[in-house]
């Protein structure tokens, strides 16, 4: 703070300046500490802003624990009054050198700063399920932004630009703006750029520069430059013009079956990679969590269509009878090294049949090479069964990217569970909440309130936050968040009601370690920080199974904190607000 330019306007030439009538100056001022004291009034000044700072944080850092500790504030010890009185002394010259308005700010802007850290130490690991509708950002993110009244929009008339202006880059050849000029006339269709320059990177620089012309709004902010545009050709991106930047914050260790994890998340949401962060270091402090695979699986369903419901039931008894599945495997399986199948599920609706194929793809994820087994398998029931209209490869019963009962019952990908034991004493002092008071949350929550929501597979606080974090990260399909984040989180009181058990059932992770997005740089990069690149050396799918216990791992340390961090902020003090049993719920071991 720059005290000395401070020094040159009396409080009245602030006011004028500010418009306000100047004030008629006193005939007998008050003398000022710094009239009396023989020092240069910067020094003076400066003494009186440490002693105000000082002493007003001492004061805000007693009042917070008087607050903590339930201790009524008007009970004050000697320090506490010597601290008031330097605390008025020091106001009473700062309005006297520099007027009411600017004390007043400085206090203001004291307080807001020390309750700022308060709420962040009690609402930082808090992470809404929805943080995007609704309620405020300070509840919903759990961090400390200062809460905004919502004002209503105003109606605005968005202008329809009939012509909007060119944005004109200029090209770096001749030649380069002969084609972007092309493709602007519509002469050079923009998706066949990449197979006639045979140069992805220029094709997305062409194509970009063609797009700004078009439309006349600028993609400055999308980057282009520093990706490579090869490693998508045919396989993760068609048309592009730039690429999206995602933070990647790291949540861990996660101790996770006797080994540690450093977990990737990318995520544009705050505090959701602090919160998994602290899940783990209660899950490490009490010794680790344990993660079972109970399936490995992907499906596809096509649906395929008869004269008759007979028919249609005919041949769901030929795929589902025992005999048949030697040969159907050997069909299913002769496009892949990885494909194994593994059963095959019929439903019906008349003459319709969906045939829900599963088998093993390695550490694919697997629905091309799921498709491509499916394909084979039609294919060859053309002969017994000339009659069969194949309706579509994809009949909905896989069930890819939608929300499906089959999902959370049958499984898709790997069906895995994870669970913890957490001992009391870092349910207090890391989460800071007690057992009691989370498994009645997650009673109350998780199950009963899913239930009156009528969930489906949405058994949990937040299992798609950390999914979808970890899929971006490692070049997941992030649209089967749907299906992956299926989850049912349990707790239970355990060893005397003192610890909890936690779990996550998870039963449709689909992941994997190579195809789709996985080979990227980025993603690649992050694989390869959690031990799972590419194709396991060891056992086939070892790494995607891998991988699908790590996301386990990690959504059970989100569940673990915000959890606690809703028991610690909303139900304890509803506890104790309704005095449910007129204990300090706080000290409540089972
Ligand atoms: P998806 O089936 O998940 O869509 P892709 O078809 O894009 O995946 O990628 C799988 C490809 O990777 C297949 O061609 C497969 O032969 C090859 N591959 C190499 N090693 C493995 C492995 N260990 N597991 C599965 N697939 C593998």
């Amino acid at each position: 703070m720059d005290v000395r330019r401070r020094q040159t306007k009396t409080p009245q030439s602030v006011k004028i300046a500010t418009g306000e009538p100047p004030m008629k100056p006193h005939n007998h001022p008050l003398p000022k500490a710094s009239d009396v004291l023989p020092l240069p009034l910067y020094l003076i000044n400066g003494l009186f802003f440490t002693m105000f700072f000082s002493v007003m944080y001492f004061l805000l850092t007693r009042w917070r624990e008087k607050i903590r500790n339930s201790t009524p504030l008007h009970v004050v010890t000697l320090s506490e009054l010597a601290a008031l009185v330097s605390l008025l002394a020091s106001i009473i010259y700062l309005i006297g050198f520099f007027g009411v308005d600017f004390v007043q700010s400085v206090i203001y802007r004291a307080n807001e700063d020390a309750w700022d850290v308060e709420e962040e130490e009690n609402e930082k690991f808090i992470i809404e399920e929805d943080s995007r509708m609704g309620a405020s950002p300070a509840t919903t993110l759990g961090c400390a932004v200062p809460v905004v009244p919502i004002v209503p929009a105003q109606p605005t008339k968005v202008p329809v630009t009939e012509n909007p202006a060119p944005i004109i880059t200029p090209q770096s050849s001749e030649e380069d703006e002969q084609i972007v000029n092309s493709v602007v006339e519509g002469k050079t269709p923009s998706y066949s750029l990449e197979s006639k320059l045979g140069d992805c990177k220029r094709a997305a620089s062409i194509r970009r520069e063609a797009l700004q012309r078009i439309t006349g709004k600028s993609l400055e902010g999308l980057p282009l430059e520093c990706f490579d545009y090869e490693s998508i050709l045919g396989q993760c991106c068609e048309m592009p013009v730039g690429y999206v930047q995602i933070p990647v914050g790291i949540a861990g260790p996660l101790l996770l079956n006797g080994t540690k994890y450093m977990v990737p998340m990318a995520t544009t949401e705050g505090c959701l990679v602090a919160s998994t962060n602290r899940g783990c270091k209660a899950i490490y402090a009490s010794g680790g969590a344990i993660c079972t695979l109970l399936k490995d699986g992907m499906t596809r369903a096509p649906a395929v269509r008869f004269g008759t419901a007979k028919r249609a039931a005919e041949l769901k008894f030929y795929l589902e009878n025992p005999l048949n599945h030697e040969t159907l495997s050997v069909i299913f399986n002769k496009s892949s090294r990885f494909a194994r199948l593994q059963g095959i599920q019929c439903a019906m609706a008349g003459k319709n049949l969906y045939i829900r194929f599963t088998c093993s793809t390695g550490d694919a994820m697997g629905m091309n090479m799921v498709s491509k087994g499916v394909q084979n398998v039609l294919d060859y029931l053309e002969n017994d069964f000339p009659d069969m209209d194949v309706i579509g490869i994809s009949g909905n019963f896989c069930s890819d990217k939608k929300p499906a009962a089959v999902n959370w019952i049958e499984g898709r990908g790997k069906s895995v569970v994870c669970e913890a034991i957490i001992k009391e004493e870092i349910v207090t002092k890391v989460l800071k909440t007690n057992v009691a008071a989370l498994v009645e949350l997650n009673m109350l929550k998780n199950l009963t309130g899913s239930a009156i929501a009528g969930a489906l597979g949405g058994f949990n606080a937040h299992a798609s936050n950390i999914v979808s974090a970890v899929y971006i990260a490692t070049g997941q399909d992030p649209a089967q968040n749907i299906e992956s984040s299926h989850c049912i989180t349990m707790m239970e009181a355990v060893n005397d009601g003192k610890d909890l058990h936690i779990s996550v059932t998870m039963p449709s992770i689909e992941v994997g370690t190579v195809g789709g997005g996985t080979q990227l740089a980025s993603q690649s990069a992050c694989l390869n920080l959690l031990g799972v690149k590419g194709a396991s050396k060891e056992l086939a799918g070892a790494n995607a199974r891998l991988l699908a216990t790590i996301v386990a791992g990690s959504v059970l340390a989100g569940e673990l904190s915000l959890m606690s961090a809703i028991a610690a902020g909303q139900l304890v003090k509803s506890h104790m607000k309704y005095n449910r049993s007129s204990k300090d719920v706080t000290k409540i071991s089972s």
